[in-house]
């Protein structure tokens, strides 16, 4: 009994002692001491590619975040991978907003930090509470003032900063996103232009005539001539003229896809960074020209018939630009604008549930401006599809096509449907007319010799296939069986393919762009859908990138460049000549708001 009593007493002290314990710790915890276990931690989340992260925790602070593995694309998702980490250290916070543009390397950015976090014992509900902005609007309006205002840092727009400067302007360019680059550095990025240097070194026969003629035709004879012939005249010169500023192509042009002939040349910098580059180098490198992001221009202020400045609104506040001589506009097209799409589409079936392969920021402002102020708006309803989407994102990674040449589209029933080397918009309609209006980009290992070759979205062949996003097979049967298509029925489509490349067709679908066989295993599939592109509608402009009221007369003042003008070319863009338009007009676009003093 007594015995007992002491065991019992023992017992309740020793309780009460693990009680006091487990309070203190407790209490601890609600203190805000001891928020993290310290020490560094790894975290992996998936973006385009794997992100591995390292992130270093004292008791109540996150220190120090390292991304130690990834392959995003340079220019895009790397932002996203600066920028977030900078402003969870800076706010204490998982609830940084997502870097507008890069969506999947800002996804895949903050799940590996979450990991991390999540080892070091961190409340992640609690951590995604804390506020992560703190800017104070002043209510004040700013007001500036400059030679020449552009609104939009695409490619259009970065041109004509440029050459504005080059021709004696002060500049300031206005960007609504957060970074520079709209769809011009997501863009597949090929140019077209008649080159004297490279074609001829691969035997290649063309002419200004002959681009000409195909731009022209291509888009049903709807492109104003003159306008065409600015654009064929000036690639290679605007060509040139990058060139001179740094920018590097590589050394053999090639086909692209819609893009008829092998003109296309191919930057040596993944997808468009190589252009933004380029002009950020010059920006950087000269003053004068003075970027501001975040930065949504609202209005073109027009006095006396003359348009004299913009209306802007920042996160601080609302900003009026005037500007000397002129105001380019250069803010791209509205593929990502469901609504104007809605609007102005005759000619497709609805786009409603359509993705897209352009940048968040692709929502005709510029359109909706230069209308207010009294601009002509020309061939509103010639939208351009590609049926090159991720069927989850409609974007143009994952494409595994290297060359138009090498490749053949099969749909759900292993089917070839199509001339794999027509106009975007006859491919588009025939990809509409399958099951599902789906179908698989096939090819062979020619076009990736090794697994770590990578498409024009910077992602290596390996990794697609890791990622689910390609397939491949040693065999088109094994193959065709895990794409889920009729092997007989694939078999029987590349061989005949084979059989066309032989002769050098046309074949049964009046293919003539050949080059290899589909015969080198291992063999790659990967899924395609249709996807809006390129809003070929716009503001009208003259041969000088002046825009046009609706009676044919220059608005003085106005400029406009890039996708934002309509008029070029007509009802189907030709792959490659997007490039080639947005340099040669920003470029003259630029020149000419600079010497309009
Ligand atoms: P382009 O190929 O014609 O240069 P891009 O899409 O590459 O077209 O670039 C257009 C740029 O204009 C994008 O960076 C986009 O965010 C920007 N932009 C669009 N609307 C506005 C606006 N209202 N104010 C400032 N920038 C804008």
């Amino acid at each position: 009994m007594r015995k007992s009593k002491w065991l019992i007493f023992l017992l309740t002290i020793a309780m009460i002692f693990s009680l006091i314990g487990c309070q203190s710790k407790d209490s601890e915890d609600v203190t805000g001491d001891g928020l993290f276990n310290p020490g560094t931690y790894t975290g992996e989340g998936q973006g385009l590619s794997k992100i591995k992260v390292e992130v270093t925790v004292t008791e109540d602070k996150i220190t120090d975040i390292k991304v130690v593995e990834h392959n995003e694309t340079p220019g895009v998702g790397d932002v996203a991978l600066e920028q977030i980490p900078a402003e969870i250290i800076e706010y204490q916070s998982l609830g940084v907003d997502i870097v507008a543009g890069a969506t999947m390397s800002s996804n895949g950015i903050i799940e590996a930090i979450t990991q991390a976090l999540e080892k070091a014992g961190a409340d992640i509900a609690a951590l995604k509470k804390v506020p992560a902005k703190t800017v104070t609007k002043t209510g004040e309006t700013i007001e500036k003032e400059t030679d020449v205002v552009v609104i939009g840092a695409g490619g259009a727009g970065l041109a004509a900063a440029v050459s504005a400067h080059q021709n004696g302007a002060e500049v300031i360019v206005l960007e609504k996103m957060p970074k520079v680059g709209g769809n011009t550095i997501i863009s597949g990025a090929a140019y077209n232009a008649v080159d004297p240097k490279r074609q001829q070194l691969q035997g290649i026969e063309d002419s200004v005539d002959k681009h000409f003629q195909q731009t022209y035709e291509g888009g049903d004879k709807l492109g104003k001539p003159e306008l065409i012939r600015i654009l064929v005249e000036n690639a290679y010169p605007a060509l040139e003229w990058l060139e001179s500023m740094g920018m590097e192509f590589t050394d053999e042009v090639f086909t692209v896809l819609g893009g008829l002939w092998p003109r296309a040349h191919k930057p040596v910098e993944p997808l468009g960074t190589g252009y933004i580059k380029t002009y950020m180098n010059y920006i950087d490198n000269n003053s004068g020209i003075e970027v501001l992001l975040n930065t949504r221009a609202t209005e073109l202020i027009k006095e006396n018939d003359r348009v004299v400045g913009v209306k802007a609104e920042t996160p601080e506040g609302n900003l009026i630009v005037r500007a000397r001589n002129g105001v380019v506009l250069a803010t791209g097209g509205f593929s990502a604008n469901v609504e104007m799409r809605e609007e102005y589409n005759k000619i497709w079936p609805s786009l409603k549930n359509l993705k897209t392969t352009n940048h968040p920021g692709a929502t005709g402002d510029g359109i909706a401006m230069a209308k207010a102020v009294g601009a002509n708006l020309i061939d509103m309803e010639q939208i351009q599809l590609l049926p090159m989407g991720d069927p989850e994102t409609g974007s143009l990674s994952g494409n595994i096509e290297q060359a138009v040449e090498n490749r053949i589209f099969v749909n759900k029933q292993g089917k070839r449907f199509v001339d794999e080397g027509a106009r975007r918009d006859v491919m588009t309609q025939a990809l509409f007319e399958q099951e599902d209006a789906f179908m698989w980009v096939i090819l062979d290992s020619k076009n990736y010799p090794t697994g770590d070759v990578k498409n024009n979205f910077n992602e290596t062949i390996d990794e697609l296939v890791a990622a689910g996003r390609a397939y491949k097979a040693d065999t088109l049967e094994d193959l065709a069986k895990q794409i889920g298509v009729d092997p007989d029925n694939l078999v029987e489509a590349v061989n005949k393919f084979n059989e066309a490349v032989e002769t050098g067709g046309p074949d049964e679908f009046g293919r003539t762009l050949f080059q290899w066989k589909i015969d080198t295993p291992p063999f790659y599939a990967g899924a395609r859908v249709p996807t809006v592109h390129h809003t070929m509608g716009g503001v009208e402009i003259n041969e000088k990138a002046q825009v046009l009221d609706v009676n044919g007369n220059v608005i003085p003042g106005l400029y406009a460049a890039g996708e934002v003008t309509g008029g070029i070319h007509g009802s189907n863009r030709l792959g490659g000549n997007a490039l080639a338009d947005i340099t040669v007009f920003g470029r003259i676009a630029g020149e000419n708001a600079a010497k309009n003093k």
